[in-house]
């Protein structure tokens, strides 16, 4: 089943809205996607019908609202092909599941001595955790290096995957260059050496299929605002053997089994690591996002922003931009990043917003990455569900605007 760009934008209201009296052109769901009426009816719905505090109370209101949540946990389990929900923690996204390891696994397993390999094209959430941790413990943080064209030097993995190595922090897909890694080697690859793999899918798990049986991840976070959810939800995946050894991360109601004066005995996974009140309908809208997503066909997705990428690259060659990360649309997602001679992308992203085009301009949280390609930042186009070729064109023609004011 293919998709239909100019079907799937109705269902986003914020399409509705003009730009100084243009269509709005939005290129920036790398950074936060557009929210479909589907998903915003059903937190309007929850809202109306079903809100109580989930796991506490034995009145149906509350039954409800445990069924609407739990129910989320089984849809973001199936979305990425998790054995079971008990695998699924809810977090407020990416970045929270990504320091939720950080502060319970890896706290309790990486000593002085050991190391923690990263790459060089990691968006800071998954690096600065890593330097905490790193700073802390005395173990070593160590960067897989990046090729000019913005690929992984997997030639390198013997050097840097050895029996030192206790987690390997990789993306999926980066949020600069594009780029999907062959993050089943690299999981292959630190398994020989009895280490574990975390798999950062904050770009990935809104635009193609992710299965983490067949990524053997054992660690995979995500965030459903970047994915047609509400902002406040995410995931943490983690197998089920090391959830159930780790240590609680926050502290608090709901989290315990017992609590004594002097310690306490935690509740079962996930809820051990679901401490307090969560962001409950925000847990339900992104059910309805995983819902939504489902009945676009995850394949249909991955196949429209293909087809799309592949189109915006020829354009922004056409216009003579620098284009960052892998040519091949094989290898890549619709994150793509460019440069303009002469043009700060600052400026660019100034200029083309007067014509209702909304791209961002900057590091993109990933300032090692920014030195390794050496510019200060690079102007940004990502793509989505309901983006056509029309806003590439709309882009096209505002950047050679930008191009004519420099000139
Ligand atoms: N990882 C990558 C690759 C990202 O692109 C982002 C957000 O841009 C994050 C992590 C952080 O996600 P969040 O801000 O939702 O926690």
């Amino acid at each position: 089943m293919s998709l239909d760009p100019e079907v799937v934008r109705k269902d986003f209201p914020i399409f509705e809205t003009r730009m100084r009296g243009k269509r709005l052109v939005y290129l920036d769901s790398a950074n936060t996607s557009q929210k479909p009426r589907q998903v915003i009816e059903r937190i309007v719905e929850f809202y109306e019908h079903e809100n109580a505090n989930i796991h506490r109370a034995v009145y149906e209101l509350a039954e409800r609202s445990t069924a609407a949540y739990e129910g989320a946990r089984a849809k973001c389990a199936h979305f990425i092909a998790a054995p079971s929900p008990r695998s699924i923690v809810f977090t407020r996204g990416t970045t929270e599941s990504i320091n939720l390891v950080r502060y319970s696994w890896a706290r309790a397993n990486v000593r002085e001595g050991d190391e923690v390999l990263v790459t060089e094209m990691e968006h800071h959430s998954n690096l600065v955790p890593w330097q905490l941790l790193t700073q802390e413990s005395g173990a070593t943080l160590r960067h897989l290096p990046v090729t000019d064209d913005g690929m992984l030097r997997m030639d390198l993995l013997g050097d840097y995957i050895t029996d030192k190595t206790k987690l390997v922090c990789v993306g999926l897909m980066s949020n600069v260059l594009g780029t999907i890694n062959p993050v089943r080697q690299l999981a292959d690859a630190i398994h020989a050496m009895g280490g574990l793999i975390l798999v950062d899918a904050a770009q990935a798990a809104p635009h193609m299929p992710v299965d983490v049986s067949e990524l053997d991840a054992d660690f995979l976070a995500f965030s459903s605002h970047k994915m047609c959810g509400p902002t406040g939800a995410g995931v943490l995946y983690g197998r089920e053997r090391l959830l159930e050894e780790m240590p609680p991360f926050h502290g608090g109601g709901e989290m315990i089994r017992e609590v004594f004066a002097d310690h306490s005995t935690w509740n079962e996974i996930p809820h051990k690591f679901e401490a307090g009140t969560m962001n409950i309908a925000q847990a339900v809208g992104l059910g309805a996002a995983v819902d939504y997503l489902h009945s676009l066909g995850m394949d249909s997705v991955r196949a429209h922003e293909m087809e799309l990428t592949a189109y915006a690259l020829e354009r922004l060659n056409a216009v003579g931009a620098e284009v960052h990360g892998p040519s091949d649309v094989d290898q890549r997602g619709g994150a793509i990043s460019f440069n303009v001679a002469d043009v700060h992308p600052h400026d660019l992203a100034t200029i083309v917003d007067q014509e209702g085009v909304c791209i961002r301009a900057g590091h993109h949280c990933a300032q090692p990455l920014m030195r390794r390609l050496g510019v200060p930042a690079t102007a940004r186009a990502s793509l989505y569900i309901y983006n056509t070729r029309e806003d590439v064109d709309v882009l096209m023609g505002a950047l050679e605007q930008a191009k004519g004011w420099f000139a």
